[in-house]
């Protein structure tokens, strides 16, 4: 059998050899002769390889990680990557609006799928998404995604001030209800005000009840930017986090997008009440944002964003050194290891997946193949230690280097 056999993959189990890396509760296991097996879309076994078995697929001398989960992105928002801004209102208004405005119908639908396509290609099976405000891009988003078996989670920013279309708080809490029938557990409806200026008090009270109600996940911007700060507290006559909190907001179940403006005791609350935080550093340097705290972060559950389009494109692991480099900067450097923790089982636990983000039986089949020429020079020993391994994906892995996906044991994307 090939792996491009999608149909017998679903029922038939498939044997991968490779040298195989996935995160676990603290650090990473690596089986540097390893054994995935795949069995309807799922992970059957896997650890070091056994004498006298058969590989179905021999990967080696290439490596296989999971599937990357991009907790912060924008699908309407591909188009603009790159396009250098001024600052974050000037960017939204100039650029970004009047796309997302026009993201609607079969234009959705259709660079919904090239999104897809991107995010797979760079290797990337798991996504926290903003679609536009119209509720067929959201619909689109949902039906892409269930043929694709990605584990995501889809929601409308919502927005009554400012809004790119005629809008009615009561209009746009109505349409999010209706769109909570599509929520289930692999692809989350969530609740998305988009951020506090886009938002009314009553439509942040709103969102926050929805969520209560059907039990559904919420998502938003959160202090990105110094005027931004200055321009929530000028309009509530409050701080950022306390304007969300007020409107209860703040829950287990809540991701907040970039969080750098934050105080301790701000970075406490957000640990007190569970909540997880997409760190977003591409993003946060294309538009001067700031650098997020990554050592008060670690309170809290922090998964990594692309936040594309202020972030240039979806690899994460791009994403993933920028972190490092800023950190780096900052006097603090993080490791390697706890970095592409964070791109994978870190990201799946901000979402609240337990089915992804890591290889281990029962999880869903959705794992990367790196290329080990691009990943490793010419020359090098050919024994690596874990750490310096996961080292050099860090600084050296790309689009380039993804040369398979797998998601749910299907192939999705070949380079
Ligand atoms: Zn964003």
């Amino acid at each position: 059998m090939t792996p491009t056999d999608t149909a017998g993959l679903r029922t038939a189990s498939v044997t991968y050899r490779g040298r195989i890396l996935s995160p676990a509760d603290a650090g990473w296991n690596d089986w540097p002769d390893g054994r995935l097996v795949v069995r309807g879309g799922k992970v059957a076994q896997v650890g070091p390889w056994r004498r006298g078995a058969r590989a179905d697929v021999d990967l080696r001398p290439h490596f296989v990680l999971p599937g990357l989960v991009d907790v912060h992105a924008h699908v309407p928002q591909l188009p603009v990557c790159g396009v250098h801004p001024g600052s974050l209102l000037e960017w939204l208004n100039r650029w970004t609006f009047p796309l997302e405005r026009r993201f609607r119908g079969a234009r959705a639908r259709e660079l919904t799928r090239v999104y897809f396509r991107e995010m797979l290609a760079q290797g990337t099976t798991s996504a926290a998404l903003y679609t536009s405000a119209w509720p067929d891009s959201v619909e689109a988003c949902f039906e892409e995604a269930a043929a694709l078996n990605l584990h995501a989670w889809i929601g409308p920013p919502l927005m009554d001030v400012d809004a790119y279309r005629p809008v009615t708080t009561r209009r746009v809490l109505d349409e999010a209800r209706a769109l909570a029938r599509l929520d289930s557990p692999e692809r989350r409806f969530v609740v998305t005000p988009r951020f506090a200026l886009s938002a009314t008090r009553e439509l942040l009270e709103g969102c926050a009840a929805l969520a209560r109600e059907r039990g559904l996940p919420i998502q938003t911007h959160l202090a990105e930017q110094r005027a931004e700060c200055d321009a929530v507290r000028e309009r509530f006559g409050q701080d950022y986090l306390d304007v969300y909190d007020e409107a209860g907001l703040l829950t287990p179940r809540t991701l907040f997008a970039h969080s750098i403006w934050l105080s301790a005791r701000e970075w406490q609350r957000l640990a007190r009440a569970g909540c997880a935080v997409a760190h977003c550093p591409t993003s946060n340097v294309f538009l001067g944002s700031g650098v997020m705290n990554w050592k008060r972060a670690r309170q809290v559950r922090v998964g990594l964003g692309s936040d594309v389009g202020a972030g240039p494109d979806l690899s994460m692991f791009r994403v993933a050194r920028m972190a490092w480099t800023l950190q780096s900067l900052n006097g603090d450097p993080a490791d390697a290891g706890e970095l592409l923790w964070a791109a994978t089982l870190g990201g799946a636990r901000a979402l609240g997946f337990s089915g992804v983000g890591a290889l281990a039986p029962g999880s869903s089949a959705d794992f990367i193949v790196l290329d080990a020429e691009q990943i490793v020079p010419p020359g090098a020993p050919q024994a690596e230690s874990t750490e310096d391994l996961l080292s050099r994906i860090l600084h050296r892995a790309g689009r380039s280097a993804v040369r398979q996906v797998y998601v749910a044991g299907v192939l999705r994307h070949q380079r």
